[in-house]
Order: C-alpha cells, then structure tokens, then sequence
C-alpha cells in the first residue's frame, strides 16, 4: 500500500500515477488519485491493478497541479471501486488518502450519523469529520489539526481540498517521506515514489503536520509549532 501526493507546476497526473507505480512493491489492490482544479476536485478509483486506473484516468477529465494518490491493501472492506481511495465528504470538498487503520473509526461513524457513506473502509470518518470542521468555520489547516486530534489508530493520511493550493499530510505508525525538487513538493510512503524527480527528502516523523505549497513547505508538530527536520540527500545508482 502506498501514498503520493504533489503540488507544483504542471499537471500532477502523471506524477501521482508514476508514483504508485514505484510504490507497487509495497503490494496493493485497488489504486486512486484526486485532484485539485479550478471546478473543485476530480477523483478517480479504480479497484485491481495500476493500468485499470489509467484506463479510468484516460478517459476522465482529471487534472490539476495539486493531488493526492493511493494504493489500497483493504483491511476494512472488500477491494472494490467505492472502497478504493481517495475518500470524500458529502460535499466534496476535501479528499483523503490512508493507510493503516483508525482504531476509533466506529464511534467516530456513529457521531456522523448525519452524514452519508459510500464506503465500508474505517477511513471515511476523516472526510467526513473535517467537513464538521469546515462547516463549523474553520480552515482547510484547522479542520484537518482538529480531525487528526481526534483519530487514533496507525496512520499515514494525505488531504487536497477544494480551493487550496496546499497539501496536508501527517503520519503516526505509518512510513511518510517529503520530497523536494527545484519547482515541486512530494509527499510519499517511500522514497522511490518520486525518486526520478527529487533525491532530496525530509523524513516527516510521527505527530508533524506537513503542509506543501506551491511555494515550499511547513513541517509542525501538534502544537502548531515549526519543527526542524533535516534535507538529506538520498543516493541511488542512477
Ligand atoms: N484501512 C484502510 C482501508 O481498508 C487503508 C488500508 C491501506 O493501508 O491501504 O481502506
């Protein structure tokens, strides 16, 4: 299973998708990407392998700079195309990436009994909760902070929402890496994932939350302040 995530210039597509593709090792059975554009978000998922959702991908009208991506190894569900990731809330504001399991995903569904799943994964809760935070006035940041605040369980979760250029992600239990290039920012399970684009990498640590922009990025801890976690240069034989 795996994530990617990227912002930057030029369209993401190819990049979410090369990046599951690198990350394929890690084993999978259903993969999906999203997007942020000026009409809000595309999503396409598909259950099976990586060339079932780029046949899906060719014939959508997915696009944008800013995404998110997703190979699913099911632990709540059936693989299946609704199970499949990127996961959204009611209104499509905002859609997620995980994997690993949120422990609290039951009580959290029975708190959101207003709201209407179309999943059986233990992930839809996160959506669905920061569209509570939305709704409730906060920011795409805020709403996310809160959300994490009140899942427990091993995660590694990425989120692109509607209207923002900016990338949330964060991690406990579960492997997420930045990558840095000269004009785009990465978020990933592993490093392969963007290795052809970027050797440099943060290796984001349980409790951080990343946001990347366009312009750079931010790493803070829980408390909302900046943590400093070191660019190291990975080394591969070309
Ligand atoms: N628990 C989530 C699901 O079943 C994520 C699984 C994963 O790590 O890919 O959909």
């Amino acid at each position: 299973c795996g994530i990617t995530a990227r912002v930057g210039r030029g369209d993401a597509v190819e990049e979410l998708v090369s990046g599951l593709r690198n990350l394929e090792y890690r084993g999978y059975d259903s993969a999906g990407i999203a997007t942020a554009n000026a009409d809000g978000l595309d999503v396409v998922k598909r259950e099976g392998e990586i060339d079932a959702l780029c046949d899906a991908v060719e014939t959508a009208s997915i696009h944008g700079t800013i995404g998110i991506g997703h190979t699913r190894w099911s632990t709540h569900g059936p693989p299946t195309d609704a199970n499949a990731h990127p996961h959204t809330d009611c209104r499509n504001q905002v859609a997620v990436v995980h994997n690993g399991i949120i422990d609290n995903y039951a009580e959290l569904k029975s708190e959101l009994s207003t709201h209407e799943f179309t999943s059986e994964t233990d992930t839809e809760v996160v959506p669905h909760l920061i569209e509570e935070f939305l709704s409730a006035g906060y920011s795409p940041e805020q709403a996310f902070r809160r959300t994490i605040d009140r899942i427990s369980g091993s995660y590694a979760i990425a989120a692109v929402f509607e209207g923002s250029d900016t990338v949330f992600g964060t991690r406990s239990g579960s492997p997420l890496v930045l990558g840095r290039s000269a004009d785009s920012y990465y978020l990933a399970s592993d490093v392969p994932a963007f290795l052809e684009y970027t050797d440099e990498v943060v290796y984001v640590q349980d409790g951080d939350v990343v946001a990347i922009r366009p312009d750079g990025y931010t790493i803070t801890d829980s408390d909302e302040e900046t943590v400093d976690r070191p660019v190291e240069t990975v080394e591969w034989d070309p």
